[in-house]
């Protein structure tokens, strides 16, 4: 059966018993129809989210189907709650860049699954739509007053990294001029895309903290010089407020419901290669509010999303999670140790015991934040016993508690073991969560620490674009950020084609944007594109809807 079929035999409740089940009134939502809503802002309380227990699943390095961290996330909530812990899922909203390309959409697999699934994948409550319009607003306003005679700044069209976003995996919209067509058609720069999800208003919105903060942030902004060179923000261009009345709704979280009918939250952010990559500040709170557990993903791997959600989420908005959940599949693992894409169904031990090398860097990764990780392994019906077995001599001998978890087989049932090992992690209290470096230190040295300690590197390389970044960083007066490096998600390395656990590399960092709004500074490094592209045959091709209304073809 597909994950469609099965979404479709399920009789969803109407989501004001969702609400209720997760203890709001029903009268303080507001709906998008039977399964979907928005959740009210007041409905946060921190005193009490900070007596939740928040659970991230994280994963090894990936192959490009994925990992299954979000089918992971969504049964071991539904494990904790048949074990009667009150649970949550936490999640980021799918973008159509993956929908549409290799990956397919992010609602979970199998029989565990976030529905209606066809809903939150294809455009969901516009939060996206919201994210796209704001981040366009000020990219007209931009042009608009490089164009003004009256109302100008004296903008230098060339100084400006404000590109334009699309939620589309169009690479032919990275590099792109405007203004062509004469005088009255603005003044000609150039310019590009990034996706949606890359946006500094995606970080700033799953950054937020309430809407006073959310205008401040947007108002910080950087745009580019004046001629002059002095430095621009979006509030020199009065533009924060109407960027922050387009997005009065996309800040509320979503609530729907998973297969075995607990609730959901789904709200901003995915992409952890290429942006922050973890869901909102403000739906991880709302979670944590109302529930016991709260498990939250970030990925590719460990290396991009957890970090990030340590360093820079975790931080800013004082979260101390309580458990990691590392992801494995046998299929990855035997791809770390060399095994073919297509040749990941059939029996390997050989290539599976090379590829382990992966799964003990994220482990002592996890270590390096003062977090006690439980190994989840994925069981796909490829895999054998003696397969599994291996794996689980390496934990084992680690002594770190590993479960298999069936959760795309078996739901929730799948997952007990995994629940179990989690209960007993938080109840220990063994976890005892620390950022990975100090944001006061220097740019350089951040990514220093980020680079070997995590991703193993010997040293990092700049271009000669990446170091007049820095000095404009310290001219300006922002080396205090955090780091969200953009780095492959396939290697720990920045070269995709270093699979298992590369040494003797060196990081290349391309060049360094500017992200004042959101509060980080943005190391490209590598080959990364913000804009990622289509593959030749896009999972597109197989997406279709019938006479009446019906969605076929989504995964
Ligand atoms: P991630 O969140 O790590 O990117 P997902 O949870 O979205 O990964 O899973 C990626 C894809 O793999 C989904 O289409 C999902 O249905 C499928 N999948 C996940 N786990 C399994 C499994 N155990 N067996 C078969 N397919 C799976
Ligand atoms: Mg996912």
């Amino acid at each position: 059966m597909t994950d469609q079929q099965i979404a479709k035999d399920v009789s969803l409740k109407h989501i004001s018993s969702i609400a209720e089940k997760f203890g709001i009134d029903p009268q303080e939502i507001e709906m998008y129809g039977k399964y979907k809503a928005k959740l009210p802002l007041k409905a946060i309380d921190r005193t009490k989210a900070e007596k939740s227990n928040l659970i991230l699943v994280s994963a090894i390095s990936p192959t490009p189907a994925g990992e299954g961290k979000t089918t992971m996330s969504i049964g071991l909530s539904e494990g904790l709650n048949r074990l009667g812990k009150k649970t949550t899922v936490v999640l980021r909203e799918p973008s159509l860049g993956p929908v549409f390309g290799i990956k397919g959409g992010a609602t979970g697999g199998g029989y565990s699954q976030v529905l209606p699934m066809e809903d939150i994948n294809l455009h969901f409550t516009g939060d996206f739509a919201a994210i796209e319009k704001a981040h366009n607003l000020l990219a007209a306003i931009i042009d608009n007053n490089i164009q003004s005679k009256t109302n100008s700044l004296l903008l230098d069209p060339r100084t400006i990294g404000w590109k334009r976003v699309m939620d589309m995996n169009d690479r032919s919209l990275r590099h792109v001029i405007v203004g062509l067509g004469g005088t009255s058609s603005g003044v000609p720069r150039e310019t590009g895309f990034d996706i949606t999800a890359a946006s500094e208003i995606m970080a700033i919105l799953c950054l937020a903290k309430n809407l006073t903060d959310l205008k401040e942030r947007l108002g910080n902004i950087f745009v580019g010089y004046t001629y002059d060179k002095k430095p621009i923000y979006a509030k020199d261009l009065k533009a924060e407020g109407a960027m922050a009345a387009l997005l009065k709704d996309a800040i509320k979280p979503n609530l729907v419901q998973t297969i075995e009918g607990n609730p959901a939250i789904i709200h901003g952010g995915p992409f952890a290669n290429i942006a922050q990559g973890t869901n909102s500040v403000i739906a991880t709170l709302m979670g944590m509010t109302h529930s016991n557990y709260t498990v939250t993903e970030a990925g590719f791997g460990f290396d991009l999303g957890a970090e990030k959600f340590f360093d820079i989420k975790c931080q800013s908005a004082g979260l101390k999670p309580k458990a990691v959940v590392l992801t494995a599949t046998i299929r990855a693992l035997k791809y770390h140790g060399g095994a073919d894409l297509k040749s990941l169904t059939e029996p390997n031990v050989e290539a599976l015991k090379k590829g382990l090398p992966n799964l003990e860097k994220h482990l002592e990764n996890i270590a390096k934040f003062g977090m006690v990780p439980v190994i989840a392994i994925n069981r796909f019906v490829s895999d054998t016993d003696e397969e599994i077995q291996v794996v689980k001599e390496l934990a084992y001998s680690k002594g770190i508690r590993i479960a298999v978890a069936e959760v795309w087989a078996k739901g929730g049932a799948g997952a007990l073991e995994l629940a179990q090992h989690i209960i007993d992690v938080v109840e220990s209290q063994k976890s005892n969560f620390k950022p990975l470096y100090d944001w006061e230190m220097g740019v350089q040295e951040k990514i220093a620490t980020i680079a070997t300690e995590i991703y193993g590197a010997e040293y990092v390389d700049y271009t000669a674009k990446a170091k007049a970044d820095l000095r404009k960083i310290t001219d300006l007066g922002l080396d205090a950020l955090p780091v969200c490096i953009a780095k492959t998600q396939k290697s720990l390395s920045d070269n995709p084609n270093l699979l298992g656990r590369p040494k003797d590399f060196i990081i290349t960092v391309r060049e360094i944007e500017i992200a004042v709004g959101a509060g980080f500074l943005i190391p490209i490094t590598g080959d990364i594109m913000r804009m990622p592209g289509l593959p030749a045959h896009p999972s597109s091709e197989g997406i279709d809807i019938s006479d009446d209304g019906e969605i076929t073809g989504l995964f």
